[in-house]
């Protein structure tokens, strides 16, 4: 396969999400990765920066209603000595995930960014992930140094969608995904795989519409229901289709990073390795203080809460990736198209 290969197209796609079956496509997702992607797993330093929320999604355990979480806020000198820490331990990505808090507007963050950058350099790329902003909004974060941005559709179905998200829809959700595009970020979105009234369906079409937006990155998890929310009594589903849509997701984009994700770690715990295994190649390690990451509760029986020792735990990883074939990196690990843009300049 060419490095910048266009990736499987819809129809084929289509036929493997219809017939081909999980061990295969494993085999085929876990290939592509290594002929497109390599060996490399990159690391990514997760900081859950707040768990306030102004919105009230059905399914997030940090949702407005949910008056039963300790809320908290990292302050902006908090948030720099764990990015200084992770700058010890090499990593070289800081994602900034949080609730949509207001206090927390466009400007603060902008700020935190230009400190975040102006400690790190361009060594360490930073990556944003506060929800749905306004267009300049998110060209003022691009301004600011901020290198890339995950906002997850969450589901392709936009009745599901409106459901949801208390009558916010998908268009307008795909337009903020389009929005951080135009901004010059780098850009991640991606879904949850067995939401309620989600069908057959519309798990596929999460797939194409992740090819059709060309992302630079696709998050993808199991919904888990949370005690404290609507979606309490709702069917846990099994991890499968969260593995069926990675191999499927790096087959139509090949040069797509994939993490394998903490929800899917937390359904199974082998769920990591597994979504690696089918061809993600990213990995997030939650290094948010320790007392507040089990307050960032988006579900329940999410992993690495006691870990004081991130570099231990990071390095926990090494030999289960080696008998993936697969080797720690602590590259920045830009879509390979800024790369290569920038090898340019
Ligand atoms: N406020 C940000 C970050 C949201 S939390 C934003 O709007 O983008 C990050 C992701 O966690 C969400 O995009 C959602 O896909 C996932 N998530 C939330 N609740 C979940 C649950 N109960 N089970 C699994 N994943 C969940």
């Amino acid at each position: 396969m060419k490095p910048n290969s266009p990736g499987a197209s819809r129809h084929q796609i289509q036929n493997h999400f219809f017939t081909t079956p999980t061990e295969e496509l494993v085999q085929r997702g876990f290939a592509t990765c290594q002929q497109t992607m390599g060996k490399s797993v990159l690391l990514r330093g997760l900081i859950e920066f707040t768990n306030h929320c102004n919105c009230n999604c059905l399914y997030c355990g940090i949702r407005r209603g949910n008056q039963a979480i300790r809320r908290y806020r990292l302050a902006e000198e908090e948030i720099l000595e764990l990015v200084a820490r992770g700058r010890e331990l090499q990593l070289s990505t800081f994602v900034l995930q949080g609730g949509e808090d207001p206090e927390w507007h466009t400007d603060r963050i902008c700020r935190l960014v230009e400190r975040i950058k102006a400690f790190t350099g361009p060594a360490a790329a930073v990556t944003l992930s506060c929800g749905n902003r306004t267009p300049a909004e998110y060209r003022s974060m691009a301004s600011a140094g901020a290198d890339r941005y995950l906002i997850r559709f969450e589901t392709s179905d936009p009745e599901l969608y409106a459901r949801l998200h208390h009558g916010q829809s998908l268009a307008e959700r795909l337009d903020a995904v389009r929005a951080v595009q135009a901004a010059g970020l780098q850009t991640g979105s991606g879904f949850m795989t067995g939401l309620p009234g989600q069908t057959v369906e519309t798990e596929l079409n999460n797939i194409l519409l992740s090819k059709e937006l060309e992302l630079d990155m696709v998050g993808v998890g199991p919904f888990i229901p949370h005690p404290q929310t609507p979606l309490a009594s709702s069917r846990q589903q099994g991890l499968e289709a969260t593995i069926r849509a990675t191999a499927l997701l790096r087959l139509a984009l090949p040069q797509a990073h994939l993490p394998a994700t903490t929800s899917a770690g937390s359904l199974a715990a082998d769920g990591r390795e597994q979504m690696i295994a089918a061809g993600a190649n990213v990995l997030m390690p939650n290094i948010t203080t320790k007392d507040f990451r089990k307050d960032y509760a988006l579900y329940p029986g999410k992993i690495c809460l006691d870990e004081t020792d991130i570099e231990g735990a990071v390095q926990g990883l090494v030999p289960t990736l080696a008998t993936l074939g697969k080797k720690l990196s602590f590259a920045r690990g830009d879509a390979p198209i800024w790369s290569s843009s920038n090898q340019q300049i």
